[in-house]
C-alpha cells in the first residue's frame, strides 16, 4: 500500500528520514519534504564560523542538490499544522499525509531572557555567529561570559567547547591574560551523559583558568551596567557576552496545540505524538535524550522502520535506539569522541575516547559522509 508521508523540516532529523524511505521504497516513497530555508546547515560549524575559521557562505549546502527518488523538497514555511487531519499549510499551499513526521527543530527564545538581544550576543544561530566576527576582534580586555538560559539546548557540550575555542582565539591573538573566562551552565556537569568527558572538560577549564559556575542559569542581562544575573542572584559584570539563548518548538507547533512547556511530549521509544499517523522527531520531542545531530539520525531510523511496517499492514512499532557520537573540542586541535546508547542495556552506555587531533579527521568525515550521503557532493 503506498501513502503519502509529510516530512515537515529539512534538518538532521527530516534529510535522514527522507533519504531512508526513499532507499527502502524508490519512487513508492511519496515523501513531501518542507523547510523554510534554501540550505542545510551543521550546527557545529557555527563555531567555525564565529571565531573566524571558515565564511559563513562555506557552511551552506544547498537544498538544489537533495534529489531523491520518491522525494519531492519544498521550499516553502509552515504556518498551520492540523495534526488531527495531518494537514500542513504553508505560505504557498495545503498538503495532506498518511504520516505526518515533525522535524522542525528548536527556536531560540532571546526575549526569555531580558537585555539578551540588546546588551548580549548569541552564538547558536548562522546569524548570531556570523555578527561576532565583527564584535569578537575588538576584545581584547575584561571580562567574557559564556552563559546558558535554560536548559535543554542543543549540543550540551557546545557552550564548552565555545568557552575553550575563546581561550585559543585570545592566546592566538596574545591578548588572554588580560582577559577572564567565566562559563555558565544550567546543567550537573559539563556533559551530564559523560562523566569521563565531563572530567576531561573540568581538567581543560582548569588547566587554562577558565572559570565553571555548574547548576546556574543565566537569568537577565543588565545592558546599562553590563552585568548578567544569574538564576540565584548572583551578578557578574561582562565585558563580553556569548549567550545560549532558552529554546522551544517554533511557533506552528506551538499553535497546533502538539507542544507541552516548550517541547512535544512523545512515546519516548516510538517516537508518537498523542495523534494517530504524527511522530516527532529531532531537538523538538521531549526525548530527553541530547539534543544533537546524531541523536535525530537515530530517531529517524525508528520511524522510517515503524512507517514501513504500517505501510505493509503490520502494527509493529520500531523503538527509539537513542545511540549517538559527539565530538568535543578541547582547544589546541584536539577533540574528544564519546558514543552514547541510553536504550540496549539496563541503563546508559558511556564509551569515552581521550581527546587527541586524529579525531578531528574523524569529525570531518562524520560532516562529509552527510553531504555525499544526502546531497551526492
Ligand atoms: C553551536 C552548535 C554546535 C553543534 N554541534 C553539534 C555536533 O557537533 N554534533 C551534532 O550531532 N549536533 C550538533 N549540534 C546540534 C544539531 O545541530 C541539532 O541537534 C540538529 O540539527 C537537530 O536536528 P533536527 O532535525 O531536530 O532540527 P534542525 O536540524 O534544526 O532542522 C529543523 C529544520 O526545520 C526548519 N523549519 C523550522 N521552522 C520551520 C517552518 N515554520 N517552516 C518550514 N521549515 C521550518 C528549519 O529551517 C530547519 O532546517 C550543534 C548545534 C549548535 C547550535
Amino acid at each position: 500500500m503506498k501513502s503519502q508521508v509529510l516530512v515537515l523540516g529539512a534538518g538532521f532529523g527530516g534529510m535522514e528520514l527522507s533519504t531512508l524511505l526513499s532507499e527502502a521504497l524508490g519512487e513508492k516513497a511519496d515523501v513531501t519534504l518542507i523547510d523554510k530555508g534554501d540550505a542545510f546547515v551543521f550546527g557545529f560549524s557555527k563555531l567555525d564560523v564565529m571565531f573566524g575559521r571558515t565564511k559563513p557562505e562555506a557552511i551552506r549546502v544547498p537544498y538544489r542538490h537533495f534529489v531523491k527518488p520518491g522525494v519531492r523538497f519544498l521550499h516553502e514555511t509552515i504556518k498551520a499544522i492540523d495534526p488531527a487531519a495531518r494537514r500542513v499549510v504553508t505560505d504557498a499551499g495545503t498538503y495532506e499525509g498518511d504520516f505526518l513526521v515533525v522535524a522542525l527543530g528548536a527556536d531560540f527564545d532571546l526575549a526569555a531572557t531580558p537585555g539578551l538581544a540588546e546588551g548580549g550576543n548569541e552564538f547558536y544561530s548562522v546569524a548570531g555567529a556570523t555578527r561576532l566576527r565583527e564584535v569578537l576582534p575588538a576584545f581584547s580586555r575584561g571580562h567574557a561570559i559564556v552563559g546558558v538560559a535554560a536548559a535543554p539546548f542543543k549540543c550540551p557540550p557546545a557552550p564548552s567547547e565555545c568557552a575553550l575555542l575563546l581561550d585559543d582565539y585570545l592566546t592566538t591573538r596574545g591578548v588572554r591574560g588580560a582577559c577572564e573566562i567565566t562559563l555558565v551552565l544550567p546543567l550537573s556537569s559539563p556533559v551530564p551523559a559523560s562523566a569521563e568527558m565531563s572530567r576531561a572538560l573540568v581538567a581543560e577549564f582548569a588547566e587554562k583558568g577558565i572559570t565553571l559556575r555548574i547548576g546556574r542559569a543565566v537569568k537577565a542581562l543588565e545592558p546599562g551596567r553590563k552585568t548578567a544575573v544569574l538564576d540565584d542572584g548572583t551578578e557578574l559584570p561582562y565585558d563580553l557576552y556569548l549567550g545560549v539563548p532558552k529554546h522551544r518548538v517554533p511557533q506552528p507547533v506551538v499553535d497546533a496545540g502538539l507542544s507541552d512547556d516548550g517541547w512535544i511530549p512523545i512515546n519516548p521509544r516510538t517516537l508518537e505524538t498523542r495523534f494517530p499517523g504524527v511522530y516527532a522527531i529531532g531537538d523538538g520531542a521531549a526525548t530527553g535524550t541530547p539534543k544533537s545531530g546524531s541523536f535525530a539520525e537515530s530517531a529517524a531510523r525508528a520511524v522510517c522502520a515503524s512507517i514501513i511496517a504500517r505501510q505493509q499492514g503490520s502494527e509493529e512499532r520500531h523503538l527509539y535506539a537513542a545511540t549517538g557520537s559527539c565530538y568535543v573540542e578541547l582547544g589546541g586541535g584536539r577533540l574528544g569522541r564519546m558514543d552514547l546508547d541510553f536504550y540496549s542495556g539496563p541503563k546508559l552506555k558511556s564509551v569515552y575516547y581521550e581527546p587527541s587531533a586524529a579525531w578531528r579527521e574523524d569529525k570531518q568525515k562524520f560532516g562529509a559522509s552527510r553531504r555525499a550521503r544526502w546531497f551526492g557532493l
